[in-house]
């Protein structure tokens, strides 16, 4: 039980947990070392139905792209959606990036320039999220999702099962 445990951990717990990305205080992660944000889009940032920003997470982020490297790293095949989202807020994207597979986010990470102790990724899924940071060896925040999904509501109930069992 505790190789499994741990084996859990390494792999699906997430450094911290946030209720929402606007409570993640950047002061503190700039003073910590932190250069580089890698974000997660939908249900994260803006609610996966919608691409209205509410005015807190607006605020955190434009706080966060004046002091940080901010990249979006997305699985969402929507270029419209991105593009939209970028021409308000002007940062660089991977759209369709197949987390929790690593390709995207080592993409993202080269063209920050920055070491991965120098990186967190926030996003609200364990399954994607958290594990492909988690892969490639960054600093990983969970946010609590946004919207309560309609679909996979299953994967939700395991991922926060899961969360419990390792906190
Ligand atoms: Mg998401």
């Amino acid at each position: 039980m505790r190789l499994l445990k741990k084996w859990l951990e390494k792999r699906f717990y997430p450094s911290q947990i946030f209720d929402s990305v606007s409570s993640i205080p950047l002061e503190q992660l700039k003073q910590q070392g932190i250069k580089g944000i890698i974000l997660d889009l939908d249900d994260t940032l803006i609610p996966q139905n919608s691409n209205e920003i509410s005015i807190e997470r607006s605020i955190w982020l434009k706080e966060a792209i004046s002091n940080f490297k901010v990249y979006l790293v997305t699985n969402n095949r929507s270029l419209k959606r991105i593009q939209m989202f970028q021409t308000r807020f002007n940062i660089p994207a991977i759209i369709k990036a197949w987390k929790p597979g690593t390709k995207g986010l080592l993409s993202a990470i080269k063209q920050m320039n920055l070491n991965f102790d120098e990186i967190v990724m926030i996003g609200d899924r364990l399954f994607t999220d958290v594990f492909a940071g988690n892969r490639v060896n960054v600093q990983t925040f969970l946010v609590t999702p946004i919207q309560k999904p309609k679909f996979l509501k299953w994967v939700r109930t395991l991922e926060k099962k899961m969360i419990d069992y390792v906190s």
